[in-house]
């Protein structure tokens, strides 16, 4: 079965708009100015001019030989979202909002952030258009991601650290939705990924969905076939989403999402909202969401901060349910073998979030047969995250030692 929203907003019973009553004008607006953009051909032209010449799109394909040969079985193949411009997927996102919110008029760009990558992807699209740009993130993301805060800053962006609650980014995001409500006048609210209040999730997916157009056409000029898989590491689901919408039609395209498992979903610590979630509402949508018995949010750990989000987009919920995508777990562990191991075979630099997808590529490829083709969105460069592998092993090799 086909994902589509089934109502206006809505896929199966996740989704929709969850939010105070203030902030219905404003989604109202956006979702109109939205609809009305993507039907605008000068539009869409202007967006993939900047993804073409600022981003340095398409991202090309890659086999993955050497990695592939090693493990006998399918060939991966990976879609390179590393090469673009910031490094990361997140900027295709940024310029499509940015280029709507100059189109409705609006003066000042805001932005939620967790481990910073969002922050620097929207602060660089305010430089780039011209707007200012403030960023709300929590004070222990703040102390914890110090250089994507002086990157932001160097573009030229404000940082708001948020001491309420547990001043991580579910805190950070309630403050950008009051901003938003304060002063949706003059400002927009670019969210980062497939999740929020309705159009957010279907707008965030459109802008992605350049991934998974690309790799499709890609594929078909490559191999003269489609992928048997499409592979994506789940955070909110932004970049799995922008691949899996290329091939949502192509039922012989097995779609798979992971997620952070983190300690080991017995732990208790990781970020598998699909796997270890429960149905709630966050962000102002209803989803899957790791809650206590009693509602509140649980604080999600990954050795990877960009997949650290204690929800997930709605139509990665119904794909789940629908069957269309299955959803696995990978662990730190397995992530940083993956990590290590398309360094060493292939000269790549993996972010620890795409080393999520990796490592499920890596299970796979041996029971598979040879000539299938395992596609896998590289969805960010991995240099933002060599302090935090050196301290994760640094850390492995202290209990290997007092064992
Ligand atoms: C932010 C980020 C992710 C996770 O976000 P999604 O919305 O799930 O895509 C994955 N990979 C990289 C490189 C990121 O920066």
């Amino acid at each position: 079965m086909k994902s589509k929203e089934t109502a206006k907003g809505h896929f199966g019973p996740y989704g929709g708009r969850y939010v105070a009553e203030t902030l219905m004008g404003p989604l109202n607006e956006l979702a109109r100015a939205y609809e009305e953009a993507k039907a605008d051909p000068g539009f869409m032209a202007e967006y993939h001019e900047i993804l073409r010449e600022y981003v340095g799109r398409a991202s090309p394909i890659t086999v993955a030989r050497r990695l592939s040969e090693s493990l006998g079985g399918a060939t991966i193949v990976l879609k390179r979202e590393d090469l673009n411009h910031t490094g990361a997927h997140k900027v295709n996102n940024t310029i499509g909002q940015g280029l709507l919110a100059k189109r409705m008029g609006k003066k000042r760009l805001i932005a939620e952030t967790g481990a910073g990558m969002h922050g620097v992807a929207t602060a660089t699209v305010a430089a780039y258009l011209g707007m200012p740009c403030e960023v709300y993130m929590g004070a222990i993301d703040v102390e914890r991601q110090k250089p994507n805060v002086e990157r932001m800053k160097m573009l030229g962006a404000t940082v708001h650290a948020v001491s309420e609650g547990s001043a991580t980014l579910k805190d950070a995001m309630n403050e950008a939705l009051r901003d938003w409500v304060t002063n949706c006048d003059d400002t927009f609210y670019v969210i980062g990924t497939v999740a929020g209040p309705y159009p957010y999730p279907e707008m965030v997916r459109d802008f992605q969905r350049v991934i998974g157009d690309e790799a499709r056409r890609q594929c078909l000029e490559r191999f003269g076939r489609l992928p048997d898989e499409a592979i994506a590491c789940v955070g909110g689901g932004s970049n799995a989403m922008g691949l899996f919408a290329g091939f949502l039609d192509d039922t012989s395209v097995k779609l798979v999402g992971v997620e952070a498992g983190g300690k080991g979903l017995a732990s208790g610590e990781h970020a598998a909202s699909i796997n270890g979630g429960r149905l709630g509402v966050l962000h102002g949508a209803k989803t899957m969401l790791l809650q206590t018995e009693g509602g509140n949010i649980i604080d999600t750990y990954s050795v990877s901060a960009g997949l650290d989000y204690p929800g997930v987009g709605p139509e990665h919920c119904f794909l789940h349910d629908t069957g269309r995508a299955e959803y696995s777990v990978i662990d730190d562990d397995e992530a940083i073998a993956a990590f290590d191991a398309l360094c060493r075979y292939e000269g790549i630099i993996p972010a620890l979030e795409s080393s999520h997808a990796l490592a499920e590529a890596i299970k796979r490829a041996p029971n598979m047969e040879k000539g299938s083709i395992l596609l896998v969105n590289l969805s960010g460069r991995g240099d933002k995250d060599m302090e935090n592998v050196m301290r994760y092993k640094a850390s492995k090799a202290k209990e290997g030692g007092a064992k």
